[in-house]
């Protein structure tokens, strides 16, 4: 579904990106792992065209990303939770949700505010608070309901739960497996390795800008070495 090769990215002169690669099936969770500054963030950046890629290509369902613009890369069916969660702050919750709200609604079961509510029923209760007002839970809860809103085929999260109480995270991995269950492929990056273990079927350890290591939790959890080395644990 979604395939990065040999991807290049630089902030100015400084290279961020060293030939990342990474193939990602249809109807999977995905993780992107490794320690602060190894290219996470800017992999995702450039596979929604936000930091542009130099080299290389990134493809989705075939069709090349790179070069093309993050409105386009968002229409064509990836959605994206950014780190830090960007939710507008003088919009109400309601209103977050539907300014980004896809009008392709070819897809068979499109997602509704109801349907965002039913997922996170905590939100319905806060319809006309402003963004800014919004606890960091709620307003991650809402972050995930935008971006399912453009009703993507790939959801894209950079740090899910990161900052949040236990109680705020189990609900969004609850949320996320789903998601999944409806059929929307999961990338996604945060530190609790447990229950990434858990919730994802690949994981693509990073370092130093490309993919050092990559298998299922199973592997992950018998790879004591790879573990300390990448990870630290
Ligand atoms: P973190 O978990 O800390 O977000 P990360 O794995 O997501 O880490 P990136 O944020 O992608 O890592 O950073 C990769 C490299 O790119 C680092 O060396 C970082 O310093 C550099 N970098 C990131 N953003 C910028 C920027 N806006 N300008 C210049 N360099 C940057």
């Amino acid at each position: 579904m979604l395939e990065l090769k040999d991807v290049t990215t630089f902030y100015g002169t400084s290279q961020a990106l060293f030939g990342m690669s990474l193939a990602l099936e249809a109807g999977q969770v995905a993780t992107l792992l490794g320690r602060n500054g190894m290219g996470k963030t800017t992999t995702i950046n450039s596979i929604m065209g936000i930091v542009p890629a130099q080299g290389g290509s990134i493809t989705f369902d075939g069709k090349e990303l790179r070069g093309q613009s993050s409105f386009r890369i968002a229409n064509l069916g990836l959605g994206l939770v950014p780190e830090g969660r960007q939710i507008f702050p003088n919009l109400t919750l309601r209103e977050n949700l539907v300014a980004t709200a896809s009008n392709h609604l070819d897809r068979p079961d499109p997602w509704t505010v109801e349907k965002v509510f039913a997922l996170f029923p905590e939100l319905e209760q806060r319809i006309g608070s402003m963004g800014n007002l919004l606890s960091g839970g709620e307003q991650q809860m809402l972050a995930i309901g935008r971006a399912l809103m453009t009703n993507p085929r790939l959801l894209i999260l950079d740090e899910a739960t990161e900052g949040l109480a236990p109680l705020v995270r189990r609900k969004i991995w609850a949320a996320l497996s789903s998601i999944r269950e409806q059929g929307t492929s999961i990338l996604v990056v945060d530190k609790n390795l447990h229950d990434l273990m858990r919730i994802a079927d690949r994981h693509f350890i990073v370092q130093r800008g490309e993919v050092v290591w990559q298998g299922d939790s199973a592997a992950l959890q018998a790879d004591n070495e790879a573990r300390k080395n990448y990870l630290g644990f």
